[in-house]
Parts: C-alpha cells; structure tokens; sequence
C-alpha cells in the first residue's frame, strides 16, 4: 500500500522518502535535516510506532489508513515565527483537503483540522538545530484518510474523524499527500515573501473557535475561560475573560466549550 505514497508524493521532481514504518516522521526529519538533508524534503510513512502530538501526546497512526508525514522547510525567519508557520500550514492542509475532496474543515488554533467538530489532522512543527545551512523547520502532519470509527483508540473514540468518515468514500493517499505538499510548499513560500497578514486573513476565514467559549488550560496556572478572539497579527491567540481582560495564548491546552465533556 506505501507505494501509492510514493507514487504520489514524488511528483515535481521533490525527494520523498518513503517508510513502512517509523518511530516518528518528524524524528526521522530532524535527523536528515541535521545530516543537511535540503529544503523539500518529505519523510513519510505508512504507520508510526511513536507518532507524536503537542505537548509530548501520541498520534495514532495505524498502517493503511492515513497520512502520516514531515516536510522539511528551511525558512528564513526568526524562531519567533514558528506559530506563523503552524498556521501556514493548517491553512494549506485545510485547502488541499478542499481541493481533493471538496470536505469544509475548519482550523482550530494553532494545529488541528476539525470536520463537524471532530479531529480530521493535526500538525506538529518543531526546529531542528542552527547550522551552515541555517535553521530547520519540521512540519509534521497527521491525516486521517480511509480511517473507520472502529480505526479510532477507546481515549479519542467520537473524537476522530477521517475524510472516508465525512464523506463516505475512500480516497487515494499519493494523490492527497501530493496536494498537501504542493499547498504547505505553496503558503510557506507566501510567508517568505511577507504575506503572513493575508495568510491569516485566509485563517481566520476558517477559524473553529473565533466568538466562541474556550477553556485555557494555561501551563502552571488557573485555568482561563473566555471568548476566543482568534489570533492577533503574530499569531497568537487572545481570549477575553468575564472581567473584559484579555489573555494571550502561546502554549497550553485550549478546549472548545462543546469539548468539555470529554473525559
Ligand atoms: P487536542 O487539542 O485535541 O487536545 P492537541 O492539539 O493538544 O490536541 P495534537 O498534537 O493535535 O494535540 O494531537 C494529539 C491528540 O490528538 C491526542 O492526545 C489524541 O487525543 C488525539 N489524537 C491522536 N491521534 C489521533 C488521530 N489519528 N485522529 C484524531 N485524533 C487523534
């Protein structure tokens, strides 16, 4: 079955490596890109044993069904924008998935993709370290294509959603990691060039939690509930509270009110 990886990310002459299985594709990507593997170069794998989420999470990631896949960027920006190009990101997830099956997902900030309120895709970046050829960028990606309810752990159960699931077909998985390269490859070119004030623009337009109640789960602090304003010029997300105070969010763990009942 990775051969339809294969097939359809190697197009436009980019180098993708193609695994059955890995720990982690963004491990595998950190290690290439210190070896000075060049910008464009796609790590993916057919399953990981240890995918990985934010906040040292797990991604699931059985054989067969999804995508599970790191792009290495070496952008010339700051290590403060690293949110800028998660959100780069999402948006260019959001449109290929749109352009390949026509699915209305939203963005909820700063990493994942939601179908109907429920989890389609999240997205891990992280920085490898400085070197001659400057700083890397991993982007990892995890999508849930062919995935069936019962492909979902008992711990995310109603909360997985897969593009088959919200569409009732399956799809092919070369065609659509083809179309998410080529759309993160296409936005963070955009955000070289200066053009992050449109790309949010784009966000917003696709923004799951804009005017509704959050929960922040602030790390090492009170929890803070409020309205997500969604994120400001650098991307950082802003919640108002009951006292009209406003709270910037760079880290944490953010709970849409529908969410909150889950264990
Ligand atoms: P959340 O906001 O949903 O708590 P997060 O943004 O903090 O997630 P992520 O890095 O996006 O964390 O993803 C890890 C979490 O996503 C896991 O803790 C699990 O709940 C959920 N998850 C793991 N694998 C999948 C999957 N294949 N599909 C949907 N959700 C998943």
């Amino acid at each position: 079955m990775w051969e339809q990886l294969r097939d359809g990310g190697g197009r436009n002459g980019r180098q993708v490596l193609v695994y059955k299985c890995l720990n982690s594709t963004n491990t595998t990507a950190l290690n290439l890109a210190a070896e000075g593997a060049p910008s464009g170069t796609v790590v993916a794998a057919d399953s990981q044993s240890a995918g990985r989420g934010r906040l040292g999470r797990k991604w699931q990631s059985p054989p067969g069904l999804g995508l599970y896949f790191s792009i290495i960027v070496r952008p010339r920006l700051g290590l403060s924008d690293l949110t800028k190009i998660t959100l780069t990101a999402g948006l260019a997830l959001r449109t290929a998935i749109f352009a390949t099956s026509a699915l209305k997902t939203r963005l909820k900030w700063p990493n994942d993709i939601l179908w109907q309120g429920k989890k389609m895709a999240g997205i891990l970046t992280e920085c490898g370290a400085e070197s001659a050829k400057g700083r890397p960028v991993i982007v990892g990606i995890g999508l849930n294509v062919n995935s069936g309810p019962d492909d979902f752990p008992a711990e995310i159960g109603q909360r997985g959603v897969s593009m088959r699931m919200a569409a009732n077909l399956f799809y092919d998985r070369g065609r659509i990691l083809a179309a998410v390269i080529e759309a993160v490859e296409r936005e963070v070119k955009r955000l070289e060039k200066g053009e992050f004030t449109a790309i949010l623009r784009d966000w917003r337009r696709w923004d799951a939690s804009a005017g509704k109640r959050l929960t922040w789960l602030k790390p090492g602090g009170m929890p803070v509930c409020g309205i997500s304003l969604g994120p400001d010029e650098d991307g950082v997300l802003r919640i108002k509270d009951a006292a009209g105070l406003i709270h910037q969010v760079i880290s944490g763990d953010l709970r849409l009110r529908d969410e909150e009942t889950r264990p």
